[in-house]
């Protein structure tokens, strides 16, 4: 008998028919002897629609309020959800964040979480019942508002929740029963991993690979806490994510664990700056002042003529008007020519730890980029990564060509997406 913590997302809560299918599953695993902690998501597309609502009332809505309105909808499927499996005769009581013990800091919209202290689910947890948890919020430790951790957020508020609580494992449900080796809605043949290790996992979820929130693999690791990433849908056994160190001489362990995709990125170009000592750090300074997170960058070499040079980088979309007028207000004491935006890019990685230790993977890589007529913009690496930016239009064509030239296909198609609105 141990503690699992299991979290729902919003496409497995979709509906009351969802709702009545999660709790029933849930009962199982309580009926199985385990203490049950569940986190779940807001149902459906509810917090895109409670966005939506938002701007329609004030284009620019106060962070601290849509929070506060964003929460609301983790708090009606986590009410729903436990009147479902008290209907089943299970004995469950819901708690939002806040008294759940999530302590976060103050940044609304992307709050870090500081602390957990779950002391009234290890009340709920004593008495039998099933507690249930609000994903995705917090609340602040300086000004006591509640705040919310991102998007995809419940993730995290699961593996946190399981790391205080020492719970045996974290099991995340959602509308594809695991990880795959690329996003099964460009590549229906696209192959399920049983088994992800936290450094490879970090770099797909960092590349776009949408399957987990990024912060939630880093505080799996921190704490060693492994993920059972599966389907509320099926039954089957999904993808575990986790240190598989022991099994680290098994050859067979793929080189590759995936090809991941991400369009929320632009990129602008400062073009003309004159090569002296400096320049970039005064670009970059600005750009960092105006609290803008750089992905790659490119400083292409300078004309021997005009001694003039261009520095390429990418940047979240949404942070893409920000940069342009922070980098438009030092124009002049830089002396650069004139900037240029492009959000029409999509950026494409191969991310495997078998790198490491078999050269050629990048050559493969261009070679598939090339014979599938894509053109490479941006290039950059990690040990275990290789990314490059493409044209927007071409990113589906990229991913197919280099899942298909590592040999990542399943032999049949495994990869049922069951729910959700992909939205
Ligand atoms: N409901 C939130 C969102 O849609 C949090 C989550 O689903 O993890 O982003
Ligand atoms: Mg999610």
């Amino acid at each position: 008998m141990g503690i699992v913590v299991q979290k729902y997302g919003g496409s497995s809560v979709a509906d009351a028919e969802g709702i009545k299918r999660v709790a029933q599953r849930i009962v199982e695993a309580r009926k199985d002897g385990n203490d049950v902690v569940v986190v779940v998501s807001a149902m459906g597309d509810s917090t895109d629609e409670l966005i939506d609502l938002a701007e329609r009332v004030s284009p620019l809505p106060a962070p601290r309020e849509l929070d506060m309105l964003l929460t609301a909808g983790e708090r009606i499927s986590m009410a729903l959800l436990a009147m479902a499996i008290g209907n089943l005769g299970q004995e469950a009581r819901s708690f939002t964040g806040s008294q759940a013990g999530v302590i976060t800091d103050g940044s609304h919209g992307k709050a870090k979480i500081i602390d957990v202290t779950p002391g009234r689910i290890e009340q709920a947890l004593g008495t039998g019942a099933v507690a249930i948890v609000a994903g995705f919020q917090g609340v602040s430790q300086d000004t006591k508002d509640i705040t919310t951790l991102g998007r995809g957020g419940s993730d995290t508020t699961a593996v946190a929740l399981a790391a205080a609580l020492k719970a045996d494992v974290c099991e995340i449900y959602s509308d594809v029963d695991g990880v795959f080796t690329a996003d099964p809605r460009i590549v229906p043949t696209a192959r399920k991993q049983s088994r992800i290790s936290y450094e490879e996992m970090l770099e797909m979820a960092a590349c776009g690979a949408k399957i987990l929130h990024l912060r939630c693999v880093e505080y799996a690791r921190r704490y060693d806490m492994p993920i059972h990433v599966r389907s509320s849908f099926s039954h089957h056994s999904g993808t575990w994510i986790a240190d598989h160190e022991a099994e680290a001489e098994d050859m067979e362990k793929a080189i590759i664990a995936g090809v991941a995709h991400d369009r929320s990125e632009a990129k602008i170009t400062v073009v003309g700056v004159p090569d002296r000592v400096g320049e970039a750090a005064r670009i970059f300074e600005a750009l960092s002042d105006a609290q803008i997170n750089l992905d790659m960058i490119v400083q292409n070499v300078s004309a021997a003529a005009t001694n003039l040079t261009d520095i390429s980088f990418t940047l979240p979309r949404s942070d893409g008007q920000t940069a342009m007028s922070a980098l438009s207000r030092i124009q002049e004491v830089v002396g650069y020519d004139s900037l240029l935006y492009d959000d029409q890019i999509g950026k494409v990685s191969l991310i495997g730890a078998g790198m490491r230790s078999h050269p050629g993977v990048t050559a493969k890589f261009f070679a598939a980029l090339a014979a599938a007529g894509v053109n490479i913009e941006m290039i950059s690496t990690s040990e275990i990564r290789i990314s490059v930016i493409v044209d927007e239009p071409q990113v589906d064509d990229a991913v197919s060509a280099t899942h298909r030239a590592f040999d990542l296909e399943a032999a049949e198609v495994e990869a049922v997406v069951y729910g959700g609105t992909g939205r």
